[in-house]
C-alpha cells in the first residue's frame, strides 16, 4: 500500500526517514541485539539514546541551561493540572486567554487548585480569533499568565506573544512548538503533547524555568511535580522509552532541514498555499479570522455540511486523508505539521480546486 497524505491533527503525519530508521533498528538497535522498546530504561544504551534526545530538543529550541527539559507521561492534558500544581502557590491566582477548548479545559482544571481568571475569551464567537490583550489587562499579582500559542481545533495562533510583564508566561504549545522560532526566554514554562508535531503519542515535553522550580502544593503527584522530575532526569519511574526514541529520530530529520529556522519559511509557504487558494475559492472558505490565522491547522469549510462531508469522503479516495474538522466545529481541516511534505499541500489544494469545478 502507498503511503497516503494524512492530515490528521495528532496523531499525525512523521518523517518517513524516521519511521525507515525505526524499522531498521526494529529488532536490534546497534549492537545490542534487541529492540529499542526492550531496554531497561537504566541501561547505557538507552540513558545514551535519552541524553541525545534532550540534547536535539535543547539544541533545536535553543533552550539555555536555566531552563529544565522533562519528559513527563500523562499528555497535554497531564500538564493542565501540573502548570497549576506546580505554580499556583503564591497569590494562588493565574491569569487565563481562553481561545478554544484545550485553553478552556486547562482553566477549568487550574480552577480545582487556586483562582483561574478568564482576562479575555473568543469563545462567543466560536474561537475564530485571537482576542487582543495589552499588558494592563494582566494581573501583576498573578502566579502566571497561560496562552495556547496555536488552537488545534480552530486552526489559530497568536501572531504576537503577549507582554505579561514581570508574570511568568506559561504556553501550551502542543500543535505548534518546533514549527517556528520562539525565544524561550519569554515563557516561564513552555509544554506540549508529543503527539502533534515531535512525534509520537506517549509523553509531554516540558521546557520550565529553574528558577520556577520547587513551588509546588504538598499534594502534586509525584510524577506531575516538575522539581522532582527535573531531579531524577525525568526517570522517577519508567518513562514511555520508545516514543522518547522516536521523538529523537523525528528531531534528527528536522535539524537536517536546517532545524527550526529552516523548517519555518516552508511551513509558511504550505499554509500560504492553501489560504491563497480559500481567499479566492467561490466554493470553500477560511473559517479563522485572518490575523489570527495558524500555519498548522487550516480550518475550512463550504457552508453546506452535506458537501462538506462529500469532500472529505472524495479527498480520502485520492489519498488525501482526515481532512474531516473537529466533532465539535464540523467543517474541514488540514493539520499541515513539519512532516507533511510540500507536495502534501499542493496535492490537496489542487483537489480542492478540481472539486470547486465539479461543483
Ligand atoms: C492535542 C492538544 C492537547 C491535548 O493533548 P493530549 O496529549 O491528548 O492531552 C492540548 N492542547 C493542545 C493545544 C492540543 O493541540
Amino acid at each position: 500500500m502507498e503511503r497516503v497524505y494524512n492530515f490528521a491533527a495528532g496523531p499525525s503525519t512523521m518523517p518517513v526517514e524516521a519511521l525507515e530508521t525505526a524499522a531498521r533498528e526494529m529488532l536490534s538497535f546497534g549492537e545490542s541485539g534487541m529492540s529499542v522498546m526492550e531496554m531497561s530504561h537504566r541501561s547505557k544504551a538507552y540513558q545514551e539514546i535519552f541524553s541525545e534526545t534532550e540534547a536535539l530538543v535543547r539544541d533545536l529550541m535553543h533552550i539555555p541551561e536555566s531552563y529544565a527539559v522533562l519528559f513527563l507521561q500523562g499528555g497535554a492534558t497531564g500538564q493542565f493540572a501540573a502548570v497549576a500544581m506546580n505554580l499556583l502557590t503564591g497569590s494562588g491566582k493565574a491569569d487565563y486567554v481562553d481561545t478554544g477548548v484545550f485553553a478552556h479545559n486547562a482553566l477549568v482544571e487550574a480552577g480545582k487548585y487556586g483562582t483561574a481568571r478568564t482576562v479575555a475569551s473568543s469563545r462567543e464567537e466560536g474561537y475564530r480569533r485571537i482576542p487582543a490583550l495589552s499588558r494592563e489587562m494582566f494581573d501583576p499579582e498573578a502566579d502566571y499568565c497561560y496562552i495556547t500559542t496555536n488552537n488545534t481545533i480552530y486552526g489559530t495562533r497568536y501572531s504576537q506573544i503577549p507582554d505579561t510583564g514581570a508574570v511568568p508566561l506559561v504556553a501550551d504549545m502542543s500543535s505548534n512548538i518546533l514549527s517556528q522560532p520562539y525565544d524561550v526566554e519569554k515563557f516561564g514554562a513552555i509544554f506540549a503533547g508529543a503527539q502533534k508535531n515531535i512525534g509520537p503519542a506517549g509523553f509531554a515535553l516540558v521546557v520550565v524555568r529553574r528558577d520556577l522550580l520547587g513551588r509546588q502544593m504538598a499534594c502534586t503527584p509525584q510524577i506531575l511535580n516538575w522539581k522532582l522530575m527535573d531531579e531524577k532526569g525525568s526517570m522517577l519511574n519508567t518513562p514511555p522509552t520508545y516514543a522518547i526514541y522516536m521523538a529523537g529520530l523525528c528531531m534528527k530529520w528536522l535539524k537536517k532541514q536546517g532545524g527550526v529556522e529552516g523548517i519555518y519559511p516552508v511551513n509558511c509557504e504550505k499554509a500560504q498555499i492553501l489560504y491563497d487558494y480559500l481567499d479566492q475559492s467561490k466554493l470553500f472558505k477560511a473559517v479563522a479570522d485572518k490575523d489570527s490565522r495558524s500555519i498548522m491547522n487550516v480550518t475550512f469549510r463550504t457552508g453546506n455540511e452535506d458537501l462538506d462531508a462529500e469532500f472529505v469522503k472524495a479527498a480520502t479516495k485520492q489519498g488525501l486523508v482526515s481532512l474531516k474538522g473537529h466533532r465539535s466545529t464540523g467543517g474541514m481541516r488540514a493539520s499541515i505539521y513539519n512532516a507533511m511534505p510540500i507536495e502534501g499541500v499542493r496535492a490537496l489544494r489542487d483537489f480542492m480546486n478540481k472539486f470547486e469545478m465539479e461543483h
